[in-house]
């Protein structure tokens, strides 16, 4: 007997307060709340995690240490779950090998119809691989580029050897390389290289045929600069260092190789042809047009392949990706494009009675492309399937069959089931979400005036048709454009013509440990408070002290390092995580321990810790909308838009002279209503002299912009062209997608 629902109770993940709730099957469900009301910590970190722990439950132990690990959820009880795929927005990531073509299967169908085809034929499916040695091109090992020396930033002709004209690492005086050039009689080690003769300069790089023909006396093994850098960091299999990776970085450069073009195939697998194209033309054809071309084959021996291709080409088309092509590199999609790719991977997939785990799928979608993000979700319910959304556009929200909102707040004001029903009974219930979706917003009309402006001059990056736009300075200004119309490439060019300082989605840090308290600096602020309210010293409280945890170092956890094996850490056995000893613990302020401080929100830190210097720390986190993030918290488990918002808030505090920041997407997880908090934060930056530029869809968001620059008219080679720049209110109504958003028509 089937279940008709998924069952949750007692659910105490992170700051779930014991919800019972149960979460209809067969549904499109989408789940809303305030930013850190807990969706998902109820979403990713309980039903995710609990039916990921049982799958793994299920495979022998070998297979379980190559799964991903969950830990198990906080809860009484737990059932009616199904197997996960959770879509979220992390970047396919991926290598120099992975394309769209390869990871949407659509070349896999491609090479088949090659290798049933193709004139002349050429030979089995991986032929036409550029995976596989059969079909790569031996020049290049299937990269399409090849790295060589860049020679150019090799020498500093200013300079003699002794003063380190070679400058590479190592290559200086005293560097162990030295000796092989400047000792050897060959050079003068004292004249600048400027003032050696051509032959000289070529011998000490190329060494080979290049010294031979200098015809001075040299060493048997004689080995010019570039051979030898080539030979210690190109060719060689080493595992290559952080430090080599960077001089490989700095003094090389990637160029199209020059044997197949960037085709990465071999001769035969790339000249072969099909209807007198090439498979490399296809892989470069944008898959809109790709897919027309598709459709002209009609030869049965391939029918199920040229099927399966093509309703994979509409699939990526419907949600507005046919602006690519299947050669771009998958490391180069952003985290929208990467997610849309997850999610048409998973239509046709034969497997039903799914949990479709989806976060925030609109992220990156103008209006017009919402429509055709909701009929694939849509899509992947009718199949069968039980799909969880969370996200905080109210036109995804309309859709769906059944709407459960967390809250009312964040944090500890939060964690609760506040509303579950249909979208209509929603708007009335009075909640948060009803509040923020209850508000109509207009074009703002108290612009601010332009101090200046600054001049994107010719822009030809990407898609971009050789634009030149005007960035009002001292301003707000909104980017606008469906997905791929070249918002991303024309904020790339205003930062490298104009040196903007882009406020991205990237981790906060890189260090596991750095939280609230690290990020901002406030430890030593509060070993004082401790101090000085116990009358001890300060070194007591420090991680680094006779008062930390002997068995952790003050770390709380402890780590293994297993030589075959992740590491592991575990919390400290001997603290239980709380990093001192007893002794220190006894020390309160306000009734807290040291320990106890890790445990505040930023929020309430605010209120509690009296000191001038923690104010300072924090107060710009709370003001960007973060004040219920832990203090203790890594700062690794944040999502990529409280990340960014991190970083705002550190611009908040440390920028002095006016700057021109760049933002990607700022709402992203932002719920309707703390998007005022964002806006307000946004305000602040420019009313502090500086160039705000924001790429945006949301409404809220553009309708509060000083200046609005809208691209288009489509993605990709339909767009790249600049269609308005002007006032909001002037644009309401135009005749292009942004205005039709505008004008209130949802697409
Ligand atoms: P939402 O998805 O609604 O924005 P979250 O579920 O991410 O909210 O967060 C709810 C609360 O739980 C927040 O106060 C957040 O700081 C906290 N939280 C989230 N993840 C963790 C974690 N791994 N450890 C401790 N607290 C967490
Ligand atoms: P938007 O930000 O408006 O979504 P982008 O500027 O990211 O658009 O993309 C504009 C066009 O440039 C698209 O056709 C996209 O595929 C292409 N493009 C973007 N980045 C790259 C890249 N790194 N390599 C090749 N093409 C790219
Ligand atoms: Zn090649
Ligand atoms: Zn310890």
């Amino acid at each position: 007997m089937s279940t008709r629902t998924i069952r949750l109770r007692g659910v105490r993940t992170n700051n779930l307060a014991g919800i019972d709730l149960d979460v209809p099957r067969n549904r499109l469900v989408v789940f809303v709340g305030v930013s850190g009301s807990g969706k998902s910590s109820l979403v990713f970190d309980t039903i995710a995690a609990e039916a990921g722990y049982q799958l793994n439950e299920t495979f022998p132990p070998f297979a379980r240490n190559r799964l991903p690990k969950w830990t198990r959820p906080d809860a009484e009880h737990i059932s009616g779950l199904t197997p996960v795929v959770v879509i979220d927005q992390r970047r396919i990531g991926g290598n120099a090998r992975s394309t769209v073509g390869t990871v949407t299967d659509a070349w896999t169908y491609l090479r088949l119809v090659y290798s049933r085809l193709s004139d002349p034929h050429v030979g089995e499916s991986n032929h036409f691989s550029f995976n596989d040695p059969a079909g790569m091109c031996p020049t290049c090992s299937g990269l399409g580029e090849i790295v060589v020396s860049a020679v150019e930033r090799f020498l500093d002709l200013d300079k003699s050897l002794a003063e380190g004209a070679i400058l590479l690492p190592g290559f200086g005086d005293g560097g162990y390389w030295y000796a092989q050039y400047a000792d050897i009689g060959m050079f003068s080690a004292h004249t600048p290289l400027r003032d050696w003769t051509e032959e000289e300069r070529a011998a000490l790089l190329y060494g080979g045929e290049a010294a031979a023909k200098l015809g001075r006396k040299r060493p048997k093994d004689y080995e010019g600069v570039v051979e030898r850098f080539e030979r210690i960091y190109l060719r060689t299999s080493d595992n290559l260092s952080e430090r080599k990776q960077d001089v490989i970085r700095r003094f090389t450069r990637a160029e199209t190789c020059p044997d197949c073009r960037g085709d990465r195939l071999n001769e035969a697998a790339r000249t072969a042809t099909v209807r007198g194209r090439t498979i490399g033309e296809l892989a470069r054809l944008e898959i809109t047009e790709l897919a027309e071309f598709v459709r002209t084959i009609d030869d049965p021996r391939v029918a199920p392949a040229v099927e399966a291709l093509r309703a994979r080409l509409d699939a990526l088309v419907t949600i507005s990706l046919g602006y690519l092509t299947l050669s771009r590199v998958t490391t180069t999609l952003s985290g929208g494009e990467s997610q849309r790719i997850k999610t048409v991977k998973q239509l046709g997939s034969s497997l039903t009675e799914m949990t479709y785990v989806v976060d925030e799928p609109t992220v990156g979608l103008h209006p017009t492309d919402v429509g055709s993000m909701i009929r694939l979700l849509e899509q992947l319910r009718d199949d069968g399937n039980h799909v969880l959304v969370v996200e905080h556009d109210p036109a995804v929200m309309e859709r769906a069959d059944h709407v459960i909102e967390i809250g009312p707040a964040a944090g500890a004001g939060g964690g609760r089931l506040v509303f579950q029903g249909t979208f209509d009974e929603l708007r009335t219930a009075g909640t948060p979400t009803a509040l923020g979706l209850a508000r109509r917003r207009t074009p703002k009309r108290d612009w601010r005036s332009a101090t200046g402006h600054l001049v994107v001059a010719d822009a030809t990056r990407n898609n971009l048709c050789n634009v030149t736009v005007k960035i009002p300075t001292g301003v707000l200004t909104v980017l606008t454009g469906v997905a791929g119309s070249g918002k991303s490439s024309l904020a790339a060019e205003l930062v490298a013509q104009h040196a903007a300082i882009v406020i991205d989605q990237k981790p906060v840090g890189t260090n596991r440990r750095s939280t609230p308290i690290t990020y901002t600096g406030i430890a030593p602020a509060i070993r004082r408070l401790f101090a000085r309210a116990n009358g001890v010293p300060v070194s007591l409280f420090s991680a680094n002290s006779g008062g930390a945890c002997p068995e952790c170092g003050g770390l709380g956890v402890i780590s293994t390092d297993l030589a075959f094996l992740d590491g592991q850490e575990v919390t400290c056995p001997a603290c239980g995580g709380r990093r001192f000893t007893p002794e220190v613990l006894r020390y309160t302020l306000d009734g807290l321990t040291i320990a106890d401080v890790d445990d505040l929100t930023i929020d309430e830190a605010l209120t509690r810790l009296h000191d001038p210097a923690i104010v300072r720390g924090l107060e710009q986190l709370s003001q960007v909308g973060l004040g219920y993030l832990r203090l203790g918290q890594s700062l690794s488990s944040l999502s990529g838009g409280e990340a960014q918002r991190v970083k705002l808030a550190k611009e908040l505090r440390t920028s002095e002279t006016p700057a021109t920041y760049v933002l990607d997407e700022p709402t992203t997880g932002l719920h309707l209503n703390d998007t005022d908090t964002l806006l307000h934060v946004l305000d602040r930056l420019v009313d502090h002299g500086h160039t705000v530029v924001v790429i945006e869809h949301n409404l809220d968001v553009i309708c509060h912009a000083d200046w609005l620059i809208d691209l288009g008219p489509g993605p990709g080679r339909h767009g790249g062209a600049v269609l308005f720049e002007g006032r909001v209110h002037d644009y309401v109504g135009a005749d292009t997608p942004t205005g039709r958003a505008l004008a209130g028509s949802r697409g």
